[in-house]
């Protein structure tokens, strides 16, 4: 796109598919200077676009109900790790906003076939997929490969497209509305708050895109070559960025497990007996096959491996993952990696989350060992911690919706709570519907706000203060005072929503870039001319304060910004965060946050903020 002769990261095309009607066009109303400059891309203006396009109220699973694709300025620009394509909606999970991401090559290639995004509405009459190349958008027929799991969706549709077509796809879980289901793009998943079942009810199967000759032009294509060649050089020298080529995010696994951070047993504990037994350098010896990249990422922190003997050789893992191995392996007592691997490939194969799987087994474990759950209850699996057995007979019976198990293990915790009643409420660990993922808050006291009020549900990356609080990334902080807290959390949330999810990079880079590095190769290739880090975490607090807006409409109140009870009252018994519990902090925590971030009591911005924002002229 050009504005004022310069080209700016964008390519200036929004695609609108109505499924009721058929009609595909083209719609430029958000490829404005304006609306960019405040809101980039991704995250941020899929913020602005579902604020203005939504009616308050629509069910996620009504046809009324849209989701949008977005990339950022810098996805397909062959910057470092730009490959990133947000998805946004109303989510099925929480009732609240959901954007969810992935890597891989679709947002890139789509791009290049001409579209910075795309705007999916009403439903179809029949199960459908869409076609996407360069001057080609076509509505298709998905009767044959309705009801296929996700490998075999890829491999029917390539077989008609050729093995260079990009695909994200949903499943059978999502087919069928189940709310933890994910869409996969290329073996990447985009996982968290039901997005797959968006999919389904719209009767969406997949989106194709074919390999596109377009190209991503930047205002300032020499700076953003220069800047780009010093973030290699930074990464190549970075201890931490090897590691994660070495291992994935698992590199930080040994660290957690040794601090006691993460939930064991339905964060009933923190230590997990036997964790030696799952930690990267054992999947490194006994599974790992390559590592796979996104596009133009050098990091390459997804593993591949592969099963060599026993009952589940030959079962395949890409991007096996810290949270994939927590939400399998401690969350549910389990410390078998063949195990972890293959609950990994059926949650692939099927489309569903694996954090929210993992934690809700984890949940349905401590159910079945209290008397709540009978075997009846269970079709016979002896759901217990520590069973792999029972772990992976589990997730298959989620991901076919076999069964009583099947149903309560794949609609997410708060769900299955409902169901089974008893005071198990007390221990469902999720946050408005979203599950709870690895870092306990008892450990790392910023995660309690962190997860209280993100603004899809619980959530470890928005911000992960487990980063200062466990890690020392970028330096250690107390991890058990709230003091300070609301200030790291507020800031996390608004680089994070600006510097990652809405510019296209990927947020990994964060373990190793400074910030200001992302944001001189944001200037490089929009012009933009953001004014420096004050200015920069302004827009990522405007994006805070759109989606606040959004999710307040929808009828949140602070009393949605809270924690399940075992972590408000119940404490370890041992370890490093025995006797500690969150009741008191968070109240003192939120309030501060809702001080500083110019919020009234409840939780709703004040007129004063968004004129500041100037957000109140552009929604009055
Ligand atoms: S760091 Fe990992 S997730 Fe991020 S772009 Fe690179 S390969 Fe993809």
């Amino acid at each position: 796109m050009q504005i004022n002769g310069y080209h700016r990261g964008y390519m200036g095309v929004f695609l609108r598919v109505n499924l009721n009607t058929k009609k595909i066009e083209v719609d430029n109303q958000y490829c404005q200077y304006d609306i960019l400059r405040q809101f980039l891309g991704g995250k941020g203006l899929g913020s602005y676009i579902l604020y203005n396009e939504l009616k308050a109220g629509v069910n996620p699973l009504n046809s009324e109900n849209k989701i949008i694709l977005l990339t950022g300025p810098l996805t397909g620009t062959g910057v470092v790790t730009g490959s990133r394509l947000c998805l946004v909606s109303k989510g099925p999970a929480t009732g609240y906003w959901l954007d969810t991401g992935t890597g891989g090559f679709f947002g890139s290639e789509l791009k290049k076939a001409g579209y910075d995004g795309l705007i999916l509405e009403g439903k179809a009459a029949e199960p459908v997929y869409l076609y996407i190349r360069e001057g080609e958008v076509r509505i298709l027929d998905a009767h044959r490969i309705w009801g296929l799991t996700i490998y075999e969706t890829f491999r029917a549709l390539k077989e008609i497209h050729g093995g260079k077509a990009h695909i994200g796809a949903i499943g059978p879980t999502g087919e069928r509305g189940a709310k933890i289901s994910s869409v996969i793009f290329d073996g990447r998943a985009s996982g968290r708050g039901g997005m797959g079942s968006v999919f389904g009810s719209k009767n969406v199967k997949a989106i194709v895109v074919e390999k596109g000759k377009g190209k991503v032009l930047t205002y300032d294509p020499e700076t953003l070559k220069v800047i780009n060649k010093e973030v290699q050089d930074i990464l190549l020298r970075s201890q931490v960025i090897k590691d994660m080529g070495n291992y994935g995010t698992a590199s930080v696994l040994p660290m957690i497990s040794e601090a006691e951070a993460w939930s064991v047993k339905n964060f009933q504990q923190g230590k997990l007996e036997g964790a030696e037994l799952i930690y990267p350098e054992v999947f490194k010896r006994q599974i790992w096959e390559k590592h796979t990249a996104c596009f133009a990422c050098p990091i390459h922190c997804a593993q591949v491996g592969k099963i060599s003997e026993g009952k589940w050789s030959e079962t395949e893992s890409e991007g096996l993952e810290f949270q994939t191995i927590w939400a399998f392996g401690p969350q549910c007592g389990v410390n078998d990696i063949n195990a972890i691997i293959r609950a990994d490939y059926l949650c692939d194969e099927y489309g569903l989350d694996t954090i929210s799987t993992g934690n809700t087994i984890g949940f349905l474990m401590e159910c079945f060992e209290r008397g709540l759950l009978s075997l009846s209850d269970t079709d016979g699996v002896e759901l217990r911690f520590g069973s792999g057995d029972a772990l992976v007979r589990t997730v298959e019976k989620a991901g076919k919706g076999e069964g009583n198990l099947g149903e309560l293990a794949s609609n997410g915790v708060r769900e299955a709570a409902r169901k089974i009643g008893q005071g198990s409420e007390n221990f469902a660990m999720h946050v408005k519907g979203l599950e709870i993922s690895a870092y306990d808050p008892r450990r790392a006291t910023g995660m309690a706000l962190s997860y209280a009020r993100a603004d899809r549900g619980a959530c470890h990356v928005r911000p992960g203060t487990h980063g200062v609080e466990i890690l020392g990334m970028p330096k250690l902080i107390d991890a058990f005072t709230d003091e300070g807290k609301p200030e790291v959390v507020k800031r996390g949330t608004e680089m994070g929503n600006i510097l990652w999810d809405s510019s296209g990079l990927c947020k990994f880079l964060a373990w190793g870039l400074a910030p200001q590095k992302a944001l001189d190769l944001i200037n490089a290739a929009t012009g933009f001319q953001i004014d420096g880090m004050k200015e920069f975490s302004r827009m990522g607090e405007r994006i805070n304060n759109m989606i606040r807006l959004f999710n307040v409409r929808e009828g949140m109140t602070a009393d949605d910004d809270t924690l399940p009870h075992r972590l408000l009252k119940e404490a370890h018994k041992e370890g490093p965060a025995a006797g500690r519990v969150l009741e008191e902090k968070l109240i003192k925590m939120k309030k501060k946050y809702y001080e500083i971030c110019g919020w009234d009591e409840n939780g709703v911005p004040k007129e004063d903020k968004l004129r500041e924002l100037g957000l109140y002229d552009l929604l009055h």
